[in-house]
C-alpha cells in the first residue's frame, strides 16, 4: 500500500452533485483539499447526447454489476466520472415544495417531516441556483415555495413544437410553467453540471487536488473507531492510502452506504456509522413513467425540456392525496432515462434499424410524469461476499397510477382541438426499470435521533465527528421534484457548517 506524504485537512470522495459543489464553496478557505473521484473526465462528444446512438449503446451505464432481490445482476445507469451523474442528468434544478418538509400524508403511507425546513433551505437554494446558473420565471407555478429573490436568469424558450400545446394545456385549467434549468450557456457543453459549476472552478485554486480513477475501497479510523482517519483506495488499480482531519462521502446514496458498509471494522462490526442499522435503509427513487404522444407532423427530436406541470402535485378534486410532478421530456432523443423506458420504444430499438426509430422520436412529444417513493427500511442497499444488493420495490403505486390517467385525460382533450397530433390515438408509455438509478436518495438519512437516522443536521455522522455525507443519502423523503437542486443547496450548507468549523 502506497501512503500519500500529504496530509489533507479534507477529503471528498466523489465529484458530483453532492462533492463537486462542496469543493468549490470550500476551495476559498485555502484549507488542503483533496478530491478522490473513481470516473474521469468525460469527453464532449459523449457528453452531448443527441442522437439514436443512446437507444443502443450502454454508454451510460456503470462499467459494474449489482444484484437485484432475487440475486439477479444488473448494471445500473450511472456515470461515473468527474461530474458524476450530473454529466448525464436532465438539468431540470427545482426547489422542493415547503410542505415537502412538512410531514404528508400519501394514499400509501407518510412521508415523514425533516428536521430542517424549508425556511433554513431557502437560502441555499437562492446560492446554489447562482451557483449553477439557474434559467427560470417566477410567479407562474401555484405550487412554488417562497423565494427571496428571483431566478438569477430568465426561462429558457420553449420550443415552437410545443408552444401550441402550452396553449391547450392552459385552456384545460393547467397552469404550465417554465421548467428551472440549469444551463452554462458554453456553446460546445451548453448544460450546467457539477464539473462546470464545481470542480473545474474549484481547481483554480491551487490548495485543491484532484484524483481520478481513485476508486475509494474503505474508510479508516483510530484504533478506538471514534475518528475517521483517512481513505483507503485504487487508484489506477494501486492500493493508496489517504489521511486527513475530516472525510466526506459524495459518492451518490447507493455507493455512499455500500463505502459505510464496506468500511467495517473491529469496533463497527456492521459497518461504518452503522450502531442504528439505518445505513443502506429507506432507499427511495422517484417513480417516473414516459408518456409520448405522436404528433403529425416531424420535428427535430432535440429541443429542450422546458415545460413544468404541478397542478396534481398535492392531489385534486378526485383524489386528496399528493401524486407528483408533470414535465415534458425535450427532444427524445436526448433523453439518457428515456432510452431504458417505454417499452414500445425499447422494442424498436432491439428490432428496428435506426431510420425507423429516428423517424419515431421525431414524430413525439414526451412527458416525465414523477411521483413521490416513501421511505421504507425494507428498500435498501447490502453488500453481501462485497457484492452490491440494491432490494428497492416502489410503493405509492396508487398515486403514481392516478397521476398517469390523469394526465393521459389531459393530453386526450389537448390534441382532440388541436391537428398537430396523429389520430391514431396511441400513447405509448413505460415505467423506468430498477436499473435506472437517476434519482437514488435517502439511504444515510439525516435527522436528530440517532436510533432512526444516521446523519445530524450538519449531515455529520452520529457516531464519527469528524465524517461527513453530502451526497443525495441524507434525505429523509424524496418529494417528487428531481433531488439535484436539494443536493447542490445541502453540500453549500454543509460548506458553510466545516467553514464554520474551521474558524
Ligand atoms: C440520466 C439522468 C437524468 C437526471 N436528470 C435529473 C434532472 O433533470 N433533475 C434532477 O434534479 N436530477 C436529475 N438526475 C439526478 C441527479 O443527477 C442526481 O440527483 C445527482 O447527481 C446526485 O448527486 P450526488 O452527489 O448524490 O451523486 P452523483 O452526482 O452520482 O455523484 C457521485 C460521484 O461519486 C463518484 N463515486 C462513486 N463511488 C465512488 C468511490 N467508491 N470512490 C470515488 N468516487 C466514487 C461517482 O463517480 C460520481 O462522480 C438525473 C440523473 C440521471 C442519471
Amino acid at each position: 500500500m502506497i501512503i500519500d506524504d500529504q496530509h489533507y485537512d479534507v477529503i471528498i470522495i466523489g465529484t458530483g452533485a453532492g462533492g463537486g459543489t462542496l469543493a468549490r464553496k470550500l476551495a476559498p478557505s485555502g484549507k488542503r483539499i483533496l478530491l478522490l473521484e473513481r470516473g474521469e473526465a468525460m469527453p464532449l462528444e459523449d457528453q452531448n447526447i443527441s442522437d439514436v446512438d443512446i437507444f443502443q449503446k450502454q454508454r451510460y451505464h456503470a462499467p459494474e454489476q449489482w444484484y437485484d432481490s432475487e440475486g439477479e445482476p444488473f448494471t445500473p445507469q450511472m456515470k461515473y466520472a468527474i461530474g458524476g451523474n450530473t454529466k448525464i442528468y436532465g438539468a431540470a434544478l427545482q426547489r422542493m415544495r415547503q410542505r415537502d418538509f412538512e410531514t404528508v400524508h400519501h394514499q400509501d403511507g407518510i412521508s415523514p417531516e425533516w428536521c430542517l425546513k424549508y425556511a433554513d433551505f431557502e437560502p441555499y437554494y437562492t446560492e446554489a441556483e447562482a451557483l449553477y446558473q439557474v434559467h427560470g420565471q417566477q410567479g407562474v407555478d401555484p405550487t412554488e415555495p417562497f423565494r427571496s429573490g428571483d431566478y438569477p436568469y430568465p426561462a429558457v424558450e420553449h420550443d415552437p413544437t410545443i408552444q401550441p400545446v402550452l396553449a391547450g394545456l392552459t385552456q384545460q385549467g393547467c397552469h404550465p410553467y417554465p421548467l428551472p434549468m440549469s444551463l452554462s450557456l458554453q456553446e460546445e457543453d451548453p448544460t450546467g453540471d457539477s464539473e462546470v459549476f464545481g470542480v473545474a472552478p474549484a481547481l483554480d485554486f491551487g490548495n485543491v487536488t484532484l484524483k481520478t480513477a481513485a476508486k475509494a475501497t474503505q474508510i479508516v479510523t483510530n484504533p478506538a473507531g471514534t475518528v475517521a482517519r483517512g481513505v483507503q483506495a485504487e487508484v489506477n488499480g494501486e492500493p493508496y492510502l489517504f489521511l486527513a482531519d475530516i472525510v466526506v462521502l459524495a459518492c451518490g446514496a447507493v455507493n455512499s452506504a455500500a463505502l459505510l458498509l464496506r468500511s467495517a471494522n473491529e469496533k463497527h462490526p456492521d459497518g461504518l456509522a452503522n450502531g442504528s442499522d439505518q445505513v443502506g435503509r429507506n432507499l427511495m427513487k422517484i417513480q417516473m413513467s414516459s408518456i409520448v404522444e405522436v404528433t403529425a407532423q416531424a420535428n427535430s427530436g432535440k429541443y429542450p425540456r422546458s415545460v413544468g406541470i404541478n397542478d396534481y402535485y398535492w392531489g385534486d378534486r378526485q383524489f386528496d392525496y399528493p401524486m407528483g410532478h408533470i414535465q415534458n421530456m425535450g427532444g427524445v432523443l436526448q433523453d439518457a432515462i428515456f432510452a431504458e423506458s417505454p417499452p414500445v420504444l425499447s422494442l424498436i430499438t432491439k428490432f428496428m434499424p435506426n431510420f425507423g426509430l429516428k423517424q419515431l422520436a421525431t414524430r413525439s412529444i414526451a412527458w416525465w410524469t414523477m411521483t413521490e417513493v416513501l421511505p421504507d427500511p425494507k428498500n435498501r442497499v447490502e453488500v453481501k461476499q462485497d457484492k452490491l444488493y440494491v432490494n428497492f420495490k416502489p410503493n405509492n403505486a396508487e398515486a403514481h397510477d392516478r397521476l398517469v390517467y390523469r394526465w393521459l385525460d389531459v393530453l386526450k382533450a389537448v390534441e382532440k382541438d388541436s391537428n398537430l397530433f396523429s389520430r391514431s390515438g396511441l400513447h405509448p408509455r413505460g415505467e423506468v426499470p430498477l436499473p435506472v438509478m437517476a434519482n437514488q436518495c435517502g439511504t444515510c438519512r439525516m435527522g436528530t435521533d440517532p436510533t432512526t437516522s444516521v446523519l445530524d443536521i450538519h449531515c455529520r455522522t452520529h457516531e464519527l465527528d469528524n465524517l461527513y455525507v453530502v451526497d443525495s443519502s441524507f434525505f429523509p423523503s424524496s418529494s417528487s421534484v428531481g433531488p439535484a437542486l436539494t443536493v447542490i443547496a445541502n453540500a453549500l450548507r454543509v460548506g458553510d457548517h466545516l467553514l464554520e468549523r474551521w474558524r
